[in-house]
């Protein structure tokens, strides 16, 4: 059978719903057979495979897979000709089926679901880092806007134009090399795409998460911090260079100078004028964004502040840097150096400026680097979020504004060493994947009970117990943690370890070397162990306390707010970045709430969102850890179906129905295959005459018929009558 002839119907990238073992599921995602939609997956003598040889659907660029109506995405590592406008119109305003698996039959599902029904409808997107899920968003933000708009209305171009450059603008910032991605997404995204009435994009909205900030001040060997810092260094003119004090250099500053010398395939130069481009397309204004620039060249020059030690007082070692930092971020020299080394304090009534330790200055140092970049981050989202958001909509006039939401998310992550940072992103994943299961089945339960066919029960793991013991009030890890930050003196990462134990040390996920002795996964005493859905991961207590913590010395927030200083050098732009920085050290009472209760307040908050819109689902797989295109390791990828709960995904799906369509449609597609229904039938409905088609075939062990919907549980059936269709 011919490449094209397979690529019609897209029988032959569909995982099957018999699939159940996972050596199979693996060879779905690898081989492809073509005759008759079947999956051969052994190399048997069938004659097909003799036809046909062993044929590698990752090696031939076949990257995605169904499940129902999910996307299985497998990363090519190599450029494929599979997004142009050719493809695009393929897709556009098809049904799932019709086509072979793409992101774009998944785009155009939500877009037609958002069009057709008014309903709000997101993606998401996730798989572990490397595995493809920025570009995926990419692809399907770039369909939206091939497809949209065919008046070309100006306002309309401008808003899509907006919408996709601010992916490059925001990936400067809150993406890094690392060892696991060139470029990789350092923070959550979530982005809403408004649509007018018509199906147009009118805006936008940008919702980000957790940004890993302390690459700002270090970086593993290997890795590089944002890319934003070589952008400004090999892309900025010198003119602008001598005026920010900065040398091209990236060996001459302390936070860089890790990743200073790796070749990659990044060019800076270019891409640092792509973004000064975007930015001002977006709308960044000249003083903005020269500010942003300031903000990155006093975070180098802050990591180049060192401190020597006078008898017990710290003082700063090389003075000029103040200076320079001062005048970067508008403010005085003399200040600076005070926020560096001095903290104000209340003691009752009295106000006393208490001298730092070295380790302390240099701890406040680093905060102070490390919440910059954050606050700069934040604060581009934010103008982003201004220029790009939706105004003066008026629904009486125009109906509904209808929204897809695209989540490019972290995934699940086992690192070596597992810190907080891995906790909370792990949290996350147990958050999305228990809103799958009740998106999944409550969808299902829902239309199975609308067109009244009876629901069976099927088990799964429900992964709540572990969401409770992650966020639960009072007893939670969340909780215990911030109990444990709460107490006054000097508190442990091993006391909080201790607290963990004695309200934990009974729960079936949870698990370190005091409750459970004879584990020999836990080889540290520092270390616990929490169940998670997608496996085990052992977390080092070690850093949850201060991490968690987060503390940056209010001295910084009031030098940045700028208040005390005069007027005429003060930055507006810095000071909309430092709001709190207003408050005097007596109006300041609030503890400010926890990184973990922020980050957990903010998944809260994201899932109910997604809970409110109609899902779909991209989950991404990386083939290697080469970014090779040519290898595709079993191992590693069949971890990440386990973990990604693939499996479990296609029992679900299994125990439904994967297919489903209304009488009509049903009759439209497949009515030349039986003589009782072609050309027309006479039967009293639609329904009768489906019912009549299918037994003529033989599937009716395989489907059930509801009001308005036939439901056919397995693939297989659907591509036998694409076949019989076929041969008419
Ligand atoms: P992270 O979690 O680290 O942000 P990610 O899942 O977002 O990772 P991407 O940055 O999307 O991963 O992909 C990593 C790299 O893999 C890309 O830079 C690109 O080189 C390659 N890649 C991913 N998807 C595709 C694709 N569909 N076609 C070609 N190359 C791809
Ligand atoms: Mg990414």
């Amino acid at each position: 059978m011919a490449e094209q002839e397979s690529l019609e119907f897209g029988k032959a990238d569909f995982v099957l719903m018999d699939t159940v073992s996972m050596p199979e599921f693996m060879a779905n995602l690898r081989l492809r057979v073509t005759l008759g939609g079947m999956w051969r997956v052994d190399q048997d003598k069938s004659s097909h495979n003799h036809a046909c040889g062993r044929d590698w659907r990752f090696e031939k660029g076949r990257i995605y897979t169904f499940i129902g109506e999910v996307v299985v995405s497998v990363n090519p590592y190599k450029v494929l000709n599979i997004y142009g406008r050719d493809t695009v119109e393929q897709y556009k305003g098809r049904e799932l089926y019709e086509r072979p698996p793409h992101l774009f039959a998944i785009a155009d599902a939500a877009y037609k679901a958002m069009k057709r029904r008014s309903k709000d409808t997101c993606i998401m997107i996730s798989g572990e880092s490397g595995a493809g899920k920025t570009e995926a968003s990419k692809y399907i933000m770039q369909y939206i806007a091939a497809i949209t708009n065919p008046s070309q209305r100006a306002e309309i171009e401008r808003v899509k134009n907006m919408l996709l450059k601010s992916n490059c603008v925001l990936e400067a910032f809150g993406n890094a090399k690392t060892n696991r991605n060139d470029n990789s997404s350092r923070f959550g995204k979530y982005m809403d795409i408004n649509f007018d009435f018509k199906g147009d994009p009118i805006g936008g909205h940008i919702n980000n998460y957790l940004l890993e900030k302390s690459r700002v001040i270090v970086q593993q060997p290997g890795e590089r911090s944002f890319h934003s810092f070589y952008q400004l260094l090999q892309g900025g003119s010198e003119q602008m260079l001598h005026s920010l004090h900065l040398q091209k250099s990236l060996s001459s500053y302390n936070y860089i100078r890790v990743g200073a010398q790796l070749k990659s395939s990044i060019n800076d130069a270019a891409e640092f004028k792509v973004v000064a481009d975007a930015m001002k397309v977006i709308g960044f204004k000249p003083e903005e964004i020269q500010t942003v620039y300031k903000i990155l060249a006093a975070i180098l020059h802050l990591g180049n502040l060192k401190f020597i030690v006078d008898g017990d007082t710290p003082l700063i070692e090389n003075g000029k840097v103040v200076s320079v930092i001062a005048e970067l971020l508008s403010t005085k020299a003399d200040m600076v150096e005070k926020a560096l080394l001095y903290r104000t304090v209340a003691t009752g009534r009295d106000i006393i400026d208490k001298q730092h330790t070295e380790q302390e200055a240099s701890y406040g140092r680093d905060a102070f680097a490390k919440a910059i970049y954050e606050r700069l981050f934040c604060w581009i989202v934010t103008r982003i979020n201004d220029i790009i958001e939706v105004k003066n909509y008026d629904t009486t006039i125009h109906g509904k504004n209808t929204v897809i939401g695209v989540l490019d998310i972290y995934g699940f992550e086992i690192f070596d060493n597992n810190s907080f940072e891995q906790f909370c992103i792990n949290y996350c994943n147990e958050k999305l994947q228990q809103l799958f299961i009740q998106l999944v089945l409550k969808q299902e339960q829902e239309e199975y009970e609308r067109e009244g066919i009876p629901w069976k029960h099927i088990d799964y793991f429900n992964n709540q117990i572990i969401v409770d013991l992650v966020e639960q009030q009072h007893r939670g890890i969340i909780a215990i943690l911030d109990d444990a930050c709460m107490n006054v003196g000097k508190v442990t990462d091993g006391m909080f370890l201790e607290a963990l134990n004695s309200k934990l040390g009974k729960h079936g996920h949870f698990s370190s070397r005091k409750t459970c002795a004879s584990d020999k996964i836990l080889e540290f005493d520092r270390d616990f162990r929490i169940r998670h859905y997608a496996g085990d991961v052992v977390y080092s207590a070690i850093g949850f306390i201060d991490k968690n913590k987060d503390t940056l010395f209010q001295d910084f927030k009031r030098l940045m707010y700028n208040r005390v200083s005069l007027m005429e050098i003060s930055n507006p732009v810095l000071k909309t970045m430092w709001p709190e920085g207003k408050l005097s050290i007596t109006e300041v009472t609030k503890r400010p709430l926890t990184a973990a209760t922020l980050f957990k307040n903010s998944m809260i908050a994201l899932v109910d969102n997604l809970a409110s819109k109609e899902p779909y689902y991209v989950r991404c797989i990386k083939p290697n850890d080469k970014k090779s295109p040519q290898i595709f390791d079993d191992e590693r990828c069949r971890h990440q179906v386990e973990y990604l709960g693939l499996l479990e995904n296609v029992r679900v799906r299994r125990a439904g129905f994967a297919f489903r369509q209304t009488y009509e449609k049903f009759l439209h597609r497949y009515k030349m295959i039986s003589e009782f229904t072609w050309p027309n039938h006479d039967l009293p409905s639609d329904k009768e005459a489906v019912k009549k088609l299918i037994e003529r075939c033989g599937f009716q062990d395989d489907v059930a018929y509801g009001k308005t919907k036939i439901f056919i549980r397995t693939p297989r059936t659907l591509f036998t009558l694409e076949e019989l269709r076929a041969q008419m």
